[in-house]
């Protein structure tokens, strides 16, 4: 089998509201859709979880052209083009989300040819379902519309539940995190994302602060660069610190690994370097006793690749779901990831069970 295209299709959706965190407001989802397509008539999707523009840039600038004529079932010869052989100039950024894309694509590819789900191609079920949590409660102006946000999606069973603070000084958003708390009772777990909106003293007396309000984990609270502040930070306080979501293959996390910066790690598959890479990044995390919950912030596709890694790797937990209407989920879905009591099932189709039909080009992509 050879690679004969590689299309990137940006699709963007406009949102209902402004989506506000610790780095600004967001007015739409921006996403880029990778396809891959082979002389076999068999084409795989993945996402390159980057600048969106950048990785369309990238792929149809340089990167497509790289693998045209390769063979898609040989990932290890993808990764060894597009990423191993890129470290002199290319170890993170966007350039690496766009190979992630390939990557991930590849795997749909071969799960496509085999007629097997990706997960079988990752060692098989290491479970049957999975929890989720929401990741959809941005920071409001007025705290008690973002406690009613929380409160519909715990009333809809989800049980742990992160917003995003970080707008204002620590000891303001301390208000926020009491009236959430008050809302949501003790049995919803809730997560704080600071999206890397403060400084080392700022994240330190947010920690103390926001202690006494049984904070599941506490996200990005520094600059993804800044390992050992945050593993100061993580040495000075009782909330598990969970980032990774803005760092680049496995010496990337091993960096914050051995920095002892986190708690919890979060690779993200169109960042990483893709499927293969987050997997390494699974096991090594096992190694220094870290569990995984990967970031999964994008389209369809990403949630696609992200369920399958989850549901075949057991070191992973929590599989992050935006319950808004922001996100191009579930168009890509012909048998939908079924969410019931708190918990995700997927479907056993071949590859990463995911279409680009012609709907989602016509409403969301601007140049098809
Ligand atoms: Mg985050």
């Amino acid at each position: 089998m050879k690679i004969t295209d590689v299309k990137v299709h940006l699709l963007r959706k406009k949102l209902s509201s402004t989506m506000r965190i610790s780095r600004g407001g967001f007015t739409f989802r921006e996403h880029a859709v990778i396809e891959v397509v082979t002389d076999a008539g068999i084409f795989g999707l993945g996402e390159g979880v980057g600048d969106p523009r950048m990785v369309k840039a990238i792929v149809e600038g340089v990167m497509g052209e790289e693998v045209k004529g390769l063979d898609p079932l040989n990932i290890e010869g993808i990764r060894k083009k597009l990423l191993d052989g890129k470290v002199y100039f290319e170890r993170k950024g966007s350039v690496i989300c766009a190979a992630s894309g390939i990557e991930t694509a590849c795997w749909d590819i071969l799960g496509k040819d085999l007629k097997v789900p990706v997960y079988q191609l990752l060692g098989g079920l290491a479970r049957d379902k999975v929890e989720v949590y929401a990741s959809d409660v941005y920071w409001e102006e007025d705290p008690r519309r973002m406690a009613a946000n929380a409160e519909r999606i715990a009333k809809l069973g989800i049980r742990t539940i992160k917003v995003h603070l970080g707008c204002e000084p620590p000891e303001k958003e301390v208000d926020r995190i009491r009236i959430l708390r008050e809302v949501l009772g003790p049995d919803v777990s809730l997560m704080v994302d600071l999206n890397a909106g403060y400084d080392g003293p700022s994240a330190l007396r947010a920690a103390r602060l926001w202690e006494p309000y049984n904070i599941y984990w506490l996200e990005e609270p520094v600059h993804p660069g800044l390992a050992n502040v945050q593993a100061s930070l993580r040495r000075q306080t009782g909330i598990p610190i969970a980032s990774g979501e803005n760092e680049f293959r496995l010496e990337g996390f091993k960096h914050l690994f051995d920095q002892g910066a986190v708690d919890i790690a979060m690779p993200d598959i169109g960042r990483v370097g893709g499927i293969q890479e987050a997997r390494d990044i699974c096991s090594l995390a096992n190694a220094f006793g870290v569990p995984v919950s990967p970031h999964n912030f994008s389209s369809g596709v990403l949630l696609a690749a992200t369920a399958h890694l989850m549901f075949a790797v057991p070191n992973t937990q929590l599989l992050e779901i935006d319950m808004s209407d922001n996100a191009v989920y579930h168009d890509f879905f012909p048998e939908p990831i079924q969410i019931k009591d708190g918990f995700a099932f997927l479907s056993d189709r071949p590859g990463l069970g995911v279409e680009l039909g012609q709907e989602i080009l016509d409403s969301y992509c601007e140049n098809s």
